[in-house]
C-alpha cells in the first residue's frame, strides 16, 4: 500500500478543461481498487469552493504566496481531496487559466508555484496524520515540487516525486525576475535545474527533479524525445531516457458505459446504437445520409488539425457521409467551421462545451473523428472504442497504441478496430475517409470492426496496476 498525493491543477467532477481532469479524477480510484491511498491536492478555485460541503481546515498559512491561505480536506465522489483555499490567487471569475482578456492569468506563475509549494509542506509534514510516501504531479502547474521539497526537506528523507506529462506543449515559463516572489533558490537557476533559455520553467523543474517522469503512452514518450515532438525539452528529456516511460490512460467506464448511460438509448451491440443515431441527426438537424455518420468532440486548436477536416471534407462528403462536430476554441476555427456548415447540409457544427451532447454524440455516431498532429494519449477514441464508434485517428502517440488499423492484414486477422492515416496531413485524412466510407458500406466487416472496438479493454485496470508499479520501484530505489 502505497500513500499517494496527487498535486493537479483540475480534476473532474469538479473542474475541467482537459484529459488530465480526467485522469486526475479517474487515477485514485483505480488506485484504491488495488490498495494504495490517495489524495488529491486541488487549488479551490471559486467553482471548487462552491463545489464543496463543508471542508474541515487541516492547516494554516501565513503570508502565501502574497496572501493568507488555508489547507482544506474535503470528499466530493470517491476522492480524498485537499484543496488549497488562498482567495487572492483562485477566487476569481473565468477560466482557471485564463482572465477575461483571453490571456494567461499574469500571476499564473505564483498561482501554481503555491499549490506545488503547499505540496511540498504535505509531504514534509503531512496533512493531519496522514503523510505520503510519494507525491505524483501532474504537467508544469505541479513542476516546482521537487524545488520545494529539496528547499524543505533534508536529503536522505527526502519524499520522491513521480511526474506526468499530459502535454509537453506548456511549460509554465516565466521570467528570471520572478525568482523571489516564487520561493525559488538563486543557486539552482541554471541548465541543470529550472533555467531554460534564460526563463525560469516550471515544466523543466520537474523533468530535472523527478524520480520517475512519466507520460501517457508508450508511443508519446518515444516521440518526446525527439525534436519535432519534444517543443524544445527534448535535449532534457533524453538525458532523462531511462527514468522516462509511458502508461496509457484509461476512461471512467462507468460513467462511460453504454448499457447504462442516462444520456443515451442504453446499447449492448453495435445494432442498438440504431436510435441513438436517428436522435443525433435529429439534435444537430442533418438529413438521412447513405455514408457514415461521423463525430468530433475536441478543443478546437491547431494540435488537434481541425484545419485537417476542413480539407478533406469533401472527400467523405462525396461517398455520403456526415460529420457532426462539437467543439471550441480558436475563433478563427470556429468561424471557417460555422462558415462552411452554413453551406453543407451535411456539416453540422455546434461551438461551446457540452459533456451530455457528447455522450449523445458518441452514442450515436458511426465513427469518431482524432485527426491530431501530436496527441499525448487522446480520450476521445477511447469513448468511441467503447460505444462501438469506430475511431478514424491519425497516427501518432496514443492514437498509434489503442487503435488497431484496418490493414488488410489485421482485418483478414479480424483484430482491427479502426482507420489510422499517416502522414498527418488533409490528402492523407481524405484517403482514411475513403477508406471509412469503403469499410463502412461493407457491412459485415463494419460490424466486426463496432464489435472488435467494444471489446477493448479501455478502462482503468491495467493503467492504474502501471502506476502502482512505478511508485512501488521508486520507492525500491
Ligand atoms: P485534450 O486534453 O488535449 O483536450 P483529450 O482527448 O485527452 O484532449 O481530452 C479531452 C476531453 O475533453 C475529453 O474527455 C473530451 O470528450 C472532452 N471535450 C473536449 N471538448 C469538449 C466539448 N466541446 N464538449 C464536451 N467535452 C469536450
Amino acid at each position: 500500500m502505497t500513500r499517494v498525493l496527487s498535486v493537479a491543477s483540475e480534476c473532474v467532477p469538479l473542474v475541467k478543461t482537459g484529459g488530465l481532469a480526467d485522469v486526475a479524477g479517474a487515477l485514485p480510484g483505480a488506485l484504491a481498487a488495488l490498495g494504495d491511498d490517495v489524495k488529491t491536492l486541488l487549488p479551490g478555485y471559486r467553482a471548487v469552493m462552491n463545489k464543496v460541503k463543508k471542508p474541515r481546515v487541516v492547516s494554516k498559512f501565513e503570508n502565501f504566496f502574497g496572501g493568507n491561505a488555508r489547507l482544506l480536506a474535503a470528499k466530493v465522489t470517491n476522492l480524498d481531496l485537499l484543496i488549497l483555499d488562498a482567495p487572492h490567487l483562485y477566487d476569481r471569475d473565468g477560466s482557471i487559466y485564463l482572465g477575461p482578456d483571453g490571456n494567461d492569468w499574469p500571476d499564473n506563475p505564483e498561482r501554481f508555484a503555491a499549490l506545488s509549494y503547499a505540496a511540498a509542506v504535505v509531504a514534509e509534514e503531512g496533512a493531519g496524520k496522514w503523510r505520503p510516501d510519494i507525491v505524483h504531479g501532474h504537467d508544469w502547474q505541479a513542476g516546482f515540487v521537487p524545488e520545494y521539497l529539496q528547499k524543505l526537506q533534508d536529503k536522505t528523507t527526502k519524499t520522491p516525486f513521480v511526474f506526468t506529462i499530459h502535454n509537453v506543449a506548456f511549460h509554465g515559463n516565466t521570467s528570471a525576475d520572478r525568482l523571489a516572489s516564487l520561493r525559488l533558490s538563486d543557486w539552482r537557476f541554471n541548465a541543470d535545474h529550472f533555467e531554460f533559455w534564460g526563463q525560469i520553467s516550471a515544466l523543466k523543474a520537474g523533468l530535472t527533479g523527478a524520480d520517475r517522469i512519466n507520460t501517457v503512452s508508450e508511443t508519446y514518450a518515444e516521440e518526446l524525445m525527439t525534436p519535432q515532438f519534444g517543443m524544445g525539452m527534448e535535449g532534457v528529456l533524453r538525458a532523462r531516457a531511462s527514468d522516462l516511460s509511458g502508461i496509457v490512460n484509461g476512461i471512467d467506464t462507468d460513467v462511460w458505459n453504454p448499457a447504462t448511460d442516462p444520456e443515451i438509448k442504453a446499447f449492448k451491440t453495435p445494432k442498438g446504437k440504431s436510435p441513438n443515431k436517428t436522435a443525433l441527426r435529429k439534435e444537430f438537424g442533418l438529413d438521412k445520409a447513405p455514408g457514415p455518420l461521423c463525430v468530433l468532440i475536441s478543443r478546437l486548436t491547431h494540435q488537434k488539425g481541425i484545419d485537417l477536416i476542413l480539407d478533406a471534407l469533401p472527400a467523405l462528403l462525396h461517398r455520403g457521409g456526415q460529420l457532426a462536430l462539437l467543439g471550441s476554441g480558436d475563433t478563427q476555427l470556429e468561424v471557417a467551421l460555422l462558415e462552411r456548415a452554413a453551406q453543407e447540409p451535411n456539416l453540422a457544427v455546434k461551438i461551446g462545451y457540452d459533456e451530455a451532447l457528447s455522450h449523445r454524440m458518441m452514442a450515436g455516431g458511426d465513427a469518431v473523428l482524432v485527426p491530431s498532429r501530436f496527441e499525448p494519449c487522446g480520450l476521445t477514441q477511447l469513448y468511441g472504442l467503447r460505444y462501438g464508434t469506430v475511431p478514424l485517428v491519425a497516427l501518432t502517440g496514443g492514437l498509434s497504441d489503442t487503435v488497431i488499423n484496418a490493414s488488410p492484414a489485421a482485418l483478414t486477422q479480424g483484430v482491427a478496430t479502426g482507420v489510422q492515416f499517416n502522414p498527418i496531413t488533409a490528402d492523407a485524412l481524405a484517403n482514411a475517409f475513403i477508406r471509412l466510407s469503403d469499410l463502412y458500406a461493407a457491412a459485415e466487416t463494419w460490424e466486426k470492426l463496432q464489435k472488435n472496438a467494444m471489446k477493448q479493454p479501455v478502462g482503468w485496470e491495467t493503467s492504474a496496476a502501471a502506476y502502482s508499479a512505478l511508485y512501488e520501484s521508486v520507492l525500491k530505489d
